[in-house]
């Protein structure tokens, strides 16, 4: 079975989304976490970056990408901002919302022009999400719907999880069974995560 590194790398963020899950942006340990990485990334064969902050911003992302390019595992990235879009992807998510749309928008292209495929991350804050509207809209690979979690900044849990991905595309290991939200979409795959301190936990973000 394939198995997905998920890492939650500690990371600053210029946005504030109102139900933003990690408010506390670049707390954490870097070292740790590179350290576990370097420990796990071996028996995996997809890194998936996210973090509690912009991914691109982290001080580690740049290194924790070239150890994944150097050991010829596939790189994945979930983020809002064009920051965290770097050659070679095998997939980018972004963030779409409406505190991220104009940064997140600015992603979207430098991925088409980088030949990235693109899954864009929404929340489902109970009013349901069309995917295949914002799947031709945008022109992207995929979407991933995310339940809205009472985490972070967010007072209240709604909506829920499902994804679409584009036929013909190739997404690599997607959906990343890494949050709590998505574990309902999918066992073709197994996923271990590392959060911001460099622990292995069960899934990223704050356990039911
Ligand atoms: S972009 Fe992500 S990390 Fe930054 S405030 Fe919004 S939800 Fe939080």
């Amino acid at each position: 079975m394939k198995k997905v590194l998920a890492v939650q790398v500690p990371a600053p963020c210029p946005l504030a989304c109102e139900f933003c899950r990690t408010p506390n942006h670049n707390e954490g340990d870097m070292a740790r976490v590179r350290q576990s990485v370097v420990e796990q990334i071996g028996s995996h064969d997809e890194i998936y970056i996210t973090s509690n902050g912009e991914t691109g911003l982290s001080s580690i992302f740049p290194d924790l990408v070239s150890i994944a390019q150097q050991s010829g595992k596939s790189i994945s990235v979930l983020c809002a901002t064009e920051k965290s879009v770097v050659a070679g992807l095998c997939r980018v998510e972004i963030s779409l919302n409406k505190y991220t749309e104009p940064l997140a928008l600015r992603a979207i292209e430098k991925a088409k022009c980088l030949s990235i495929p693109i899954v864009l991350s929404v929340v489902d804050e109970g009013n349901g999400v069309n995917k295949g509207t914002l799947l031709s809209r945008y022109g992207v690979d995929g979407i991933l719907v995310r339940a809205q979690q009472h985490e972070g900044r967010s007072n209240t849990s709604a909506g829920e999880s499902s994804f679409l991905q584009r036929v013909g595309s190739s997404l690599g290991l997607f959906p990343a069974i890494a949050y709590r939200e998505l574990t309902l979409l999918g066992e073709g795959f197994r996923a271990t995560c590392i959060d911001h301190q460099g622990d292995i936990v069960p899934v990223l973000g704050t356990p039911a």
